[in-house]
């Protein structure tokens, strides 16, 4: 029996990617993933067999990996990130679970840095009290559950992070979530935005919940939203833990 390895690559740069993810990279006969991760592990991957599939076949290409790896196979499975968040981790623990106890692969999970992680140390520490994340892809949610999840969130006073905030056609999604969260936090709070953490093309605005705009926003970028004590100064976006100074 073969074993599986799901890894997240960090968020962008190899630099990010763990020790442990890396050699976790060499010792796989077979890596699969969507092709841009591919294209950026490329370094890595002399004399590997390679499964890379477009954006919607992730299933398929899943079911591909784990194949291969209950064939006897050594196969590692790639993610941005960390491959348990909007990730890869959980279809490939579903569909193992699918085969029979005796012909199931070894699953093993690598932690990878979150682009969350990454859009904070750009940003300062705006993730120093608790905070919520949010995807806004209603590709496999439904978009009032995400609505009612982002209200619930800025009712909470959670610092929100949102995953996925735009794309192609998903243009509007990032304007109704902006009215609802308007109806429960400040005008004022402050708003990061950065783009394509850890890559060359990386981008860091500031701003507040009024005026943030939100043609600055795009798939590769992620918003993080503060709660009733989060402030800018000097640059930075700071969520207050509590400590008296
Ligand atoms: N598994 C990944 C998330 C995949 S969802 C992780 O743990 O990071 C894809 C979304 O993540 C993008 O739409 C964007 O909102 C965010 N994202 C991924 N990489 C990013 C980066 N380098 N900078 C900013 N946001 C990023």
């Amino acid at each position: 029996m073969g074993k599986i390895t799901v890894i997240g690559l960090g968020p962008g740069s190899m630099d990010e990617m763990t020790p442990k993810a890396l050699r976790a990279i060499e010792e796989a006969e077979v890596v699969a993933g969507y092709t841009p991760y591919i294209k950026l592990i490329e370094p890595l991957l002399k004399n590997k067999e390679i499964i890379g599939t477009g954006m919607m076949q992730e299933v398929e290409r899943c079911r591909l990996a784990v194949e291969c790896a209950a064939g006897g196979r050594n196969t590692a499975m790639v993610s941005s990130g960390d491959s348990g968040v909007y990730g890869m981790a959980g279809l490939v623990l579903e569909i193992a679970g699918q085969y029979e106890p005796d012909k199931r692969p070894e699953v093993v999970i690598v932690a990878g840095l979150s682009a969350v992680n990454a859009v904070a140390s750009v940003l300062g520490a705006p993730l120093m009290h608790d905070f919520a994340i949010i995807s806004l892809s209603d590709r496999l949610t439904p978009w009032e559950l995400i609505k009612k999840r982002a209200a619930l969130a800025a009712q909470g006073d959670f610092v929100i992070a949102l995953y996925n905030p735009k794309s192609k056609s998903r243009v509007k999604h990032i304007d109704e979530i902006h009215d609802i969260l308007l109806q429960y936090k400040s005008p004022e709070t402050p708003v990061g935005i950065v783009k394509s953490a850890s890559r060359p093309d990386e981008q860091k605005i500031l701003s507040n919940l009024r005026d943030f705009n939100r043609e600055d926003i795009d798939m590769f970028s992620m918003v993080i939203i503060g709660n009733s004590r989060t402030y800018i100064k000097d640059g930075w976006m700071i969520t207050p833990r509590g400590y008296r100074l």
